[in-house]
C-alpha cells in the first residue's frame, strides 16, 4: 500500500517502484506519466504485478475497528430491560436479607431474574455478532471488481489486486478503486461527494494540469469517488491507506445499526406491556397486603410476577427472524444491505422493472441485418462467433462501423485461444451485452473487429448514454489526416441525425419515403421482440470534433436487430405476483413494440391493448395527468424512457400511496433507487453506482428473485407476528389463574415467580426462535399485499392473543381448582409445603408448557389448515417443544429440582388431562381458520389483508 507519486503541495514522495525519485503526476504529459510510474500503454505485467503486490500490499484501507467483544457484551446489561431486571434483581436480594425467616424462595426469585438477564444478553450477543457476521458474508457476495489492462488485454480483477503502475478503464457508473491520473479522458465526469462532499458531477481531462493541491486536479480521480459519465484510461499511482480517501478514512466504530419501524414497534410495544406489567405487579401487590398476607413476601410475588410478564426476549428475537429472513434472501440470490428491506419488500405493491437482464437472459444474439432495403437474416446463437450472415458482402462496412463503435470485448473459452472457431459454449463478452452482439455478428460476417481498429485506431469516444441513447466514436484512416466519426443508437434518435442512406454502397438523400421505409422495417422487427440499432458515419475533419459535430448530418448504414429470451422462470414469478396483487411495470429504454412483445411473452401484459407510454409522451404529461394515467387499471409499459422518467414515475406513485420496488443498472438510475421504497440493483451486470445506491442487490439480476425476496420478506412479517401470538397469549395464561386465585380469596397462588421464569426461559425462547424460522406458508403469494399502515399489533392479532390464551387460560384454571377442589381441604388450610397445593401448581406450569406446545402448532398458519402444511414441516419447533416438556417433565420427577420449584410428581392421568386441554386449543384454532376460510374466500380479491 503506497503512493508512487506525490502531488506538488509541498509532501516528499517515497521512492516509486525503480527507485526514481518522485514527481508530481498531475502536471506531466500522458506519455511520460507510463514513465514515471515505470508502466506502458499495455499496462503491466502479470509477473511486475505480482512482484508490486508484493511490495506494496493488497489495495485495501485498514478494516474499520468493530466494538470489541466484551464491549459489545457489556452494551446489553445497559439496555433499558436489563437495566430493570438488574434492579428487581438487587431488590429481591436486598428484601431476602431483610426476611426474618431468610426465605430461601425470595434468594431462589432473586437468582432467577439475574438467570434472566443473563440469558437475555447471551441471546442478545450471539444476535448481533452473527448479525455482525452476515454483513461481513454478505458484503463478499458482491465482490468490487475492476477493469484492468495487464499484458496488453483488458482483464476483470478485484479491486484489491490493483497495484501502483496499473492501467485501468473506466466506465460511467464505475466506483474508483484506487488514486489514478486519467491519461485518456471521453467526457469523463466524477462524483467526488465521498471526498469532498460536493455531490456535483465534475468533468475530467486526460491533459496535464497546472500543479496545485492533488483533490483538485483535474486530471486524476480517486479512490472511493464515482465515474458518473463518459470512459477513461487511467494510470494508478496510489492504493489502499496511501490514496486521499485511505489517508481521511476514519477508523470509527462501526455506523450504528439503524433500527427498521417495524423493530421500533415491537420495541414501544415492549415498553408498553412492560408498563402494564408493572401496573399489575403493583396492582397485586396493593390486592394482597389488606388481605393479611406478609408485606415483603406479597411484594417479592408482585416483583416476580411483573419480571414474569415483561416480554425481555421480544426485541432479540425480532432481530433473529429479520436476520433469518436476511440469509435466506441471500441463499435466493437476493442480498438486502439493510433490514428495511425486508419488511417495505412484504408490502409491495408495484415493481418497476428493467427489461435487459432482468425479464430476459441479456445474451444477445444479432438475427437481422437489414441494409439497402434487404434483409440480411443471421445464423447461429449466444456469443459464440459461429454462424453467418446471408448475403454478407453489402452489409460489411455496416458491421465495420458497428464494430469499431464498440467498447465490449469478447472472450474466447478459456484455452481455447481466438482459433479454431469450435464450441458454442464459454464465450463470453466483457461489458455491454448490445456491444457484445455487435462483435459477434461482424465476425460472422467476416470482419476482425482488431484488425480493422489496428487499420483504423480510435481517437475520440462521445459515450453512451442512455438519455442520449447514442454512441459515436472517431477514427483515423490508413491515408493519414482524414477522420471519420461512426455513430450507433436507437434507431429513432440516429435516424433524426441522418441526412443520407447508404444504398448498396451508393450515398443518397435520406427522402421522406426512404425513412419511412427504414420506420416500417425497424417496427417489423421491433414488433418481434428484437433490440433494434442503428448504425451510422460521417467524415469530420479533426480527431476531436464536438459531440454534435460528430453525430449530425450522419449517413445511416443500416439496422441491426437483436434477439434477447426472455428467463424461463420469469413468466411463473410475474404469476406470482399478479396472484399476490403486486402491479407490474415494465420501464425500459427500448422500443415500444420490443417491450411490448417482449412483455407478451413473459405475461406481464395480458390485455389486447396495453398502455404503452414512451418518454417523449411523459414529458408532455403534467403530474395531474401522470397520476391519472398511474390510478387506471390498466398494463403499463414506459418505453424510451430514460432514468430521469423513471425517478418521476416512482415519486408519482408513491405519491398515490404505493409501496415502490424500482430496478437499475446504470449510473443515472441512482437517484430512483435511493428514492424508491425498495431499490434494487442488478449484481452481476449493474455498476457499481446503482448497486451502492440500492437496498437490494440481486445477484442473479432475475425478476424471479424479486418475487422470491417479496414472498420471503411477506413471510418473515407473519412469523414475527406468530411469535408476538404465541409468546403473548401464554402471559394471559399465566395471568388469569393468579388473578383468580386472588379473587377467589385462595391463599397462595397457583403459579409461583420462579415457575413462570422457568417457562418463559425454559418452554418460550426456543419455540419463539423456530417459529421466527418457519418457512413461507404456501398461501402467502395469493394474499394482496398488506397495507403501509398496517400495524404489527392489528385488532387481528390481538384477537388472537386473547383466544388462544383465553383458551389456555380455562384449562389452567380449571386443572388448578378442579384439583384443590377434589381434596375437599379448606382454602384457609392450605401452606406452600401442602401436598395437594404442590401437585396443583405443577399441573398449572405443565398445563401452560403442554398447551404452549399446541399453541406453538397453532399460530403456525393464518387461515390454512396446519394439517396441510404438515405437522411435522418444521422439525426445530418440534424439537424446541419437546424441549419445553422435558424440561417440565425434570422439573416434575427429578428431586433436585423439585425442591428447587416447589414441585410434585405428575401421573400419567395427569399429563393425559393436559395433553387433551392441547388438542382441545388446536381444535379451536382449526375451527376457528375453518370458519375463516369459508367466510373469506369469496372476497380474497376484494382487499382481505395478510394477518
Ligand atoms: P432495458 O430496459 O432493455 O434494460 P434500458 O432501459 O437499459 O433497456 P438503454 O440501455 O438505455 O435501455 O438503451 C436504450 C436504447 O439505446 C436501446 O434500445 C438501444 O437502441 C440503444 N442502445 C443500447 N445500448 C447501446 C450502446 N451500447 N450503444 C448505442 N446504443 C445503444
Amino acid at each position: 500500500m503506497t503512493q508512487l507519486l506525490t502531488p506538488g503541495d509541498g509532501r516528499k514522495g517515497p521512492a516509486t517502484a525503480t527507485g526514481a525519485v518522485a514527481t508530481p503526476v498531475q502536471t506531466e504529459p500522458p506519455g511520460d506519466v507510463f514513465v514515471a510510474l515505470d508502466t506502458s500503454p499495455r499496462g503491466l505485467t502479470a509477473a511486475d504485478a505480482v512482484a508490486r503486490r508484493g511490495r506494496y500490499g493488497p489495495n485495501e484501507l485498514p478494516r474499520a475497528r468493530s466494538r470489541g467483544l466484551w464491549r459489545q457484551l457489556a452494551a446489553q446489561f445497559t439496555d433499558l430491560f436489563a437495566v430493570v431486571l438488574l434492579v428487581a434483581s438487587a431488590i429481591t436480594f436486598l428484601a431476602y436479607a431483610l426476611q426474618p425467616s431468610q426465605d430461601v424462595g425470595t434468594f431462589r426469585l432473586a437468582v432467577a431474574i439475574l438467570g434472566v438477564v443473563l440469558l437475555n444478553a447471551s441471546i442478545g450477543f450471539a444476535q448481533e455478532y452473527s448479525a455482525e457476521r452476515t454483513a461481513q458474508s454478505l458484503q463478499a457476495m458482491v465482490p468490487h471488481t475492476c477493469r484492468v489492462l495487464r499484458d496488453g488485454e483488458r482483464q476483470d480483477l478485484p479491486a484489491h489486486e490493483l497495484v501502483p503502475g496499473d492501467v485501468v478503464v473506466l466506465e460511467a457508473g464505475d466506483a474508483v478503486s484506487a488514486d489514478c491520473r486519467l491519461v485518456e479522458a471521453h467526457e469523463v465526469s466524477v462524483n467526488n461527494a465521498a471526498l469532498t462532499g460536493e455531490s456535483d458531477a465534475v468533468g475530467r481531462t486526460g491533459e496535464p494540469v497546472a500543479a496545485g493541491p492533488l483533490l483538485e486536479a483535474r486530471n486524476c480521480v480517486f479512490m472511493g469517488t464515482d465515474v458518473v459519465a463518459g470512459s477513461a484510461k487511467a494510470v494508478v499511482f496510489a492504493t489502499g491507506a496511501a490514496t486521499e480517501f485511505g489517508r481521511i478514512f476514519r477508523l470509527a466504530a462501526a455506523a450504528p445499526r439503524q433500527k427498521t419501524p417495524l423493530q421500533l414497534q415491537v420495541s414501544s410495544m415492549a415498553r408498553r406491556v412492560a408498563g402494564v406489567a408493572l401496573a399489575i405487579g403493583a396492582g397485586l401487590f396493593a390486592v394482597r397486603v389488606p388481605t393479611g398476607q406478609p408485606f415483603v413476601e406479597t411484594f417479592v410475588f408482585a416483583l416476580g410476577v411483573m419480571v414474569a410478564l415483561v416480554p425481555e426476549g421480544l426485541p432479540a428475537t425480532l432481530s433473529v427472524s429479520l436476520a433469518i429472513g436476511v440469509r435466506r434472501m441471500a441463499r435466493r440470490h437476493a442480498l438486502v444491505k439493510k433490514l428495511l428491506a425486508v419488511e417495505a419488500l412484504g408490502s409491495t405493491t408495484v415493481v418497476c422493472t428493467d427489461k435487459t437482464g432482468t425479464l430476459t437472459q441479456a445474451e444477445m444474439t444479432i438475427t437481422q441485418v437489414w441494409s439497402g432495403g434487404a434483409s440480411h437474416p443471421v445464423s447461429g446463437v449466444g456469443y459464440a462467433p459461429v454462424g453467418e450472415v446471408t448475403d454478407a458482402a453489402p452489409v460489411r462496412e455496416l458491421l465495420r462501423a458497428a464494430a469499431l463503435c464498440c467498447n465490449a470485448r469478447l472472450v474466447p473459452p478459456a484455452g481455447t485461444g481466438r482459433l479454431p472457431r469450435s464450441g458454442r459454449e464459454g464465450w463470453r463478452v466483457l461489458g455491454d451485452s448490445t456491444e457484445g452482439a455487435l462483435l459477434v455478428v461482424a465476425e460472422k460476417g467476416g470482419i476482425d473487429p482488431a484488425a480493422e481498429e489496428a487499420r483504423a485506431p480510435r481517437v475520440a469516444e462521445h459515450p453512451f448514454d442512455s438519455v442520449r441513447k447514442l454512441m459515436s466514436t472517431v477514427h483515423g484512416t490508413t491515408d493519414g489526416d482524414s477522420y471519420r466519426a461512426y455513430v450507433k443508437g436507437a434507431p429513432q434518435e440516429l435516424l433524426a441525425r441522418c441526412t443520407d442512406i447508404d444504398w448498396n454502397g451508393e450515398r443518397r438523400p435520406l427522402t421522406d419515403e426512404l425513412r419511412a421505409e427504414v420506420i416500417e422495417t425497424n417496427d417489423a422487427l421491433a414488433s418481434q421482440g428484437l433490440r433494434v440499432l442503428a448504425v451510422g458515419w460521417r467524415p469530420v475533419s479533426g480527431p476531436h470534433p464536438t459531440q454534435d459535430g460528430a453525430e449530425s448530418g450522419l449517413t445511416l448504414l443500416g439496422l441491426v436487430g437483436m434477439l434477447d429470451p426472455p428467463r424461463a422462470e420469469v413468466s411463473d414469478a410475474v404469476d406470482a405476483c399478479r396472484r399476490a396483487g403486486i402491479r407490474i411495470v415494465m420501464v425500459t429504454g427500448d422500443h415500444p413494440l420490443t417491450a411490448e412483445a417482449v412483455a407478451r411473452r413473459v405475461g406481464i401484459v395480458r390485455q389486447a391493448a396495453p398502455a404503452v407510454v414512451t418518454g417523449a409522451s411523459l414529458d408532455a404529461m403534467n403530474d395531474d395527468a401522470l397520476d391519472g394515467l398511474l390510478a387506471e387499471p390498466a398494463e403499463l409499459l414506459l418505453c424510451r424512457v430514460s432514468p430521469e422518467h423513471k425517478m418521476r414515475v416512482v415519486t408519482a406513485l408513491q405519491r398515490r400511496g404505493e409501496v415502490v420496488a424500482v430496478t437499475g443498472d446504470g449510473a443515472n438510475d441512482a437517484p430512483a433507487l435511493k428514492h424508491a421504497d425498495i431499490g434494487v440493483a442488478m449484481g452481476a451486470s449493474g455498476t457499481d453506482v446503482a448497486r451502492e445506491s440500492a437496498v437490494m442487490v440481486l445477484l442473479d439480476d432475475s425478476f424471479a428473485s424479486i418475487a422470491t425476496a417479496v414472498r420471503l420478506g411477506r413471510s418473515v412479517y407473519q412469523n414475527i407476528r406468530k411469535f408476538l401470538i404465541y409468546l403473548f397469549s401464554h402471559n394471559i395464561a399465566e395471568l388469569v389463574p393468579i388473578l383468580a386465585a386472588t379473587f377467589a380469596g385462595f391463599p397462595l397462588v397457583p403459579i409461583t415467580a420462579v415457575q413462570i421464569l422457568a417457562i418463559d426461559l425454559g418452554s418460550d425462547v426456543l419455540p419463539a426462535l423456530a417459529l421466527g424460522a418457519e418457512p413461507p406458508e404456501p398461501d402467502v403469494m395469493d394474499r394482496p399485499p398488506r397495507s403501509r399502515r398496517d400495524r404489527l399489533f392489528s385488532a387481528g392479532v390481538m384477537g388472537r392473543i386473547l383466544f388462544l390464551g383465553g383458551i389456555q387460560a380455562l384449562g389452567v384454571c380449571a386443572v388448578f381448582f378442579w384439583h384443590i377442589h377434589a381434596s375437599g381441604i379448606p382454602y384457609s388450610h392450605f401452606t406452600e409445603d401442602n401436598a395437594v397445593y404442590r401437585e396443583a401448581i405443577t399441573m398449572v406450569q405443565a398445563g401452560i408448557v403442554v398447551s404452549q406446545f399446541f399453541n406453538a402448532l397453532a399460530v403456525r398458519t393464518d387461515r390454512q389448515s396446519v394439517f396441510r402444511i404438515g405437522l411435522l414441516s418444521n422439525p426445530w419447533l418440534l424439537a424446541a417443544g419437546c424441549f419445553g416438556i422435558g424440561l417440565m417433565a425434570a422439573i416434575s420427577y427429578l428431586p433436585a429440582l423439585r425442591a428447587v420449584f416447589n414441585t410434585a410428581p405428575l401421573a400419567a392421568a395427569d399429563w393425559a388431562v393436559l395433553a387433551g386441554f392441547g388438542v382441545l386449543l388446536l381444535a379451536a384454532e382449526e375451527s376457528r381458520k375453518w370458519w375463516l376460510r369459508r367466510h373469506r374466500s369469496g372476497n380474497r380479491r376484494g382487499g382481505v389483508r395478510c394477518e
